[in-house]
């Protein structure tokens, strides 16, 4: 990601025997004043790292965003997110109540999970052909669409069991998908966007207990 979507990196360093964190690491301590500069190497400070990404430069990936606006800026723990599959060119095939769509744009700031294994590579090259022709079933006509049983979220797991089938193997249930794959993912977002939004507000953030900041709830609406 770049520039404005990409939002800015944050750092983390030890100070007064707390976490600070911050955008960048300032001359002094924010607790103390005391100089920063002087640390021990145990010290020094640690980027943490940005869980979103450029979707459209993610290839065979399922992605999860806000359903209006973006992560950064409008996610408030609670707002409805929306799920996609990328194809190998960037373009992200999602549904909704217009039906499958595909995007060229939209998807800067996503969570990411690549769907290929190592050991799935040769699903690559028909990776774009699986995706349209299951885009094309009636399943997926615009009036079949029910935001809460035959969704974004019913699109995009039918789609992954069906290239796990085409594996040999099993398929997953909604809760093993939620639980696996996005649970962990949305966690650290979380956790990322709470510092984040601290940092904008204050200027840093302090932990009394490093790597027990508290989390958001990870958002539950999906549509
Ligand atoms: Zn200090």
């Amino acid at each position: 990601m770049h520039g404005a979507e990409a939002g800015k990196s944050l750092i983390q360093f030890n100070h007064c025997k707390k976490s600070i964190y911050s955008f960048s690491v300032p001359l002094c301590c924010p607790l103390c004043q005391g100089n920063v500069g002087s640390m021990k190497l145990e010290e020094a400070p640690v980027s943490i790292a940005n869980p979103f990404t450029n979707g459209h430069q993610e290839k065979c990936s399922f992605l999860l965003r806000p359903t209006q606006g973006t992560f950064l800026r409008e996610y408030d723990g609670r707002s409805d997110l929306h799920v996609g599959i990328t194809n190998t060119n960037g373009v992200v095939y999602n549904y909704n109540a217009h039906g499958v769509q595909r995007d060229k744009t939209g998807w800067e700031q996503s969570i990411s999970i690549l769907l290929l294994q190592p050991n799935m590579y040769g699903l690559m090259d028909q990776w774009d052909k699986y995706l349209e022709d299951f885009s094309s079933l009636g399943t997926w006509l615009p009036h079949r669409y029910e935001e809460d049983h035959h969704n974004c979220y019913s699109y995009t797991l039918m789609f992954i069991n069906c290239i796990l089938t085409t594996e040999g193997k099993e398929p997953l249930d909604k809760s093993e998908f939620t639980e696996r794959y996005v649970v962990p993912r949305t966690r650290l977002a979380s956790k990322y966007l709470t510092l984040y939004r601290a940092i904008q507000e204050h200027g840093f953030y302090v932990s009394d207990h490093p790597g027990q900041e508290p989390c958001l709830a990870p958002g539950s609406g999906l549509c």
